[in-house]
């Protein structure tokens, strides 16, 4: 399960439990994300940092080791593992 802070576009901030990230894409998707306050339909996630309530299943990225700027520098994950 994670934990998103979403907000909508009046800036209303809520927080929402999703499966994965495929289930908030699904739920976005098919319109059953909503506002609390105002009902806005057009929300989206307020953070990029998900809360992982459990260990995260999947393994981590493979990046190079001693690619260019050493490590994962270089990767589209630095700094992520
Ligand atoms: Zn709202």
């Amino acid at each position: 399960m994670i934990l998103y802070t979403l907000r909508c576009s009046h800036d209303h901030h809520f927080e929402e439990w999703f499966s994965n990230s495929a289930d908030y894409d699904a739920k976005k998707e098919a319109g059953e994300l909503k506002c609390p306050e105002c009902g806005d339909t057009q929300v989206g996630k307020a953070i990029m940092a998900p809360k992982v309530a459990k260990a995260a299943a999947a393994p981590a990225p493979a990046c190079m080791p001693g690619g260019a700027g050493g490590g994962c520098g270089g990767c589209a994950f630095a700094g992520q593992h």
